[in-house]
């Protein structure tokens, strides 16, 4: 199925990664149709229409679905059924379900990585402070508990440090590690000492053309992006590994649109898998100033089903995200050269909300 120019696309989600995919959708001569449950979403003054509806009411997501000729999503915390709804009325969801369900389980999530080969960190499924014990003891401190859904940006995960030493018992640190993610199923992953985080933008078409874009490398603070720059640094290989990783991960789930798959990288160059976005990701907010074709076009001609564009970069960049306050200094960021601003339109700045990002590029070097 294509959609030519004119076609509507619809998207579950309000956030700013809805309002940069409409924006790319609009210069395709498509529009962008937002379903979310809250009014005033940055998606919303740059798309055609929104929804205002629960993830829930099928009889909503149904009649939002004929009104456009394909769904797709800009978070991955969408429910399942939700999905299962539009799918059940006839909608074309991308990408669909199975990458929806492994990317929201970081169980499953790690499980896949691993039934493809590619390592993770060690991990341990837990399901009671009994588990949580057991599991601490065999991989040591630290450790990190993260909850097995509805996670992002550092939310639900709390690092253990010690735990069987004279200062704090076993029993001490597994009884508050388990309070402190609210007692629900949780993997128990051990730390890994990497070297950098880097990540692989790619894309996958409805014919299963495949297209990736050079790796950046991500620096992280709280849990949350700071910053993202390519070149990255990494050796051939390295990348290699990763593309190949992404590759297989993209097969695997016979993926359409752009996926987002973060590694760890060690210090002997080698990757591990530490989780996948099943949609655009803001490790590669840089493509927008940095390539001939974004990665949110990338998604929307995905999507679309026309051919996916070049991944060229002809700028180095380093990406910044505004957080909280820090978008108040528009002007003195629009002042600097060669600088890229992109403000969500977001009214409210709470402490570490993203708020906008910059782009600084210069020619390759
Ligand atoms: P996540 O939400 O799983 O992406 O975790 C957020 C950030 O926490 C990652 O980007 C890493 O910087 C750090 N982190 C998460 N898991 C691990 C781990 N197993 N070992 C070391 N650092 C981690």
């Amino acid at each position: 199925m294509t959609i030519a120019p004119n076609g509507t696309i619809g998207v579950l989600g309000g956030g700013q990664l809805g309002r940069m995919l409409a924006l790319a959708a609009a210069r395709l001569g498509l529009e962008c149709r937002i379903y979310c449950p809250e009014d005033g979403a940055p998606a919303s003054a740059v798309s055609a229409a929104t929804t205002i509806g629960s993830y829930t009411d099928a009889s909503a997501l149904a009649r939002f679905g004929r009104a456009v000729d394909a769904v797709t999503y800009e978070f991955e915390n969408v429910p399942a059924e939700t999905v299962e709804i539009l799918t059940r009325a006839g909608v074309n969801v991308a990408p669909g379900a199975r990458a929806l369900a492994v990317a929201q389980d970081r169980l499953l999530e790690k499980q896949f990585a691993g039934s493809l080969g590619a390592a993770t960190a060690p991990f341990a499924a837990v399901d009671s402070a009994a588990d949580l014990s057991a599991a601490l003891m065999r991989l040591g401190v630290p450790a990190i508990l993260k909850t097995r859904r509805l996670g992002y940006d550092g939310k639900g995960q709390t690092v253990i440090r010690r735990a069987g030493d004279t200062e704090t018992t076993w029993r001490e640190a597994t009884e508050k590690a388990w309070a402190e993610i609210g007692a629900r199923p949780s993997i128990l992953e051990g730390f890994v000492d990497f070297a950098f985080e880097l990540s692989v933008i790619g894309a996958r078409s409805a014919t299963g053309e495949i297209a990736l874009y050079d790796p950046p490398r991500n620096e992280h603070e709280n849990g949350v992006l700071r910053r993202s720059t390519v070149p990255s640094g990494a050796g051939e290989a390295t990348i290699r590994a990763a593309f190949d990783i992404t590759k297989q991960m993209l097969v695997a789930l016979d993926y359409v649109g752009v996926i987002g798959v973060e590694f760890f990288v060690t210090k002997t160059g080698g990757v591990i898998v530490n989780e996948f976005a099943p949609r655009v990701h803001n490790s590669g907010h840089w493509t927008t100033d940095a390539c001939a074709i974004s990665q949110f076009e990338q998604h929307i001609r995905a999507v679309a089903g026309w051919p996916l564009g070049s991944t060229a970069r002809h700028s180095d960049a380093v990406m910044e995200n505004l957080l909280g306050e820090e978008a108040a200094r528009w002007d003195a960021l629009a002042r600097e050269p060669q600088t890229a601003i992109h403000l969500y339109g977001k009214r409210e700045a709470a402490p570490g909300r993203k708020m906008g990002h910059v782009t600084r590029i210069r020619p390759r070097a």
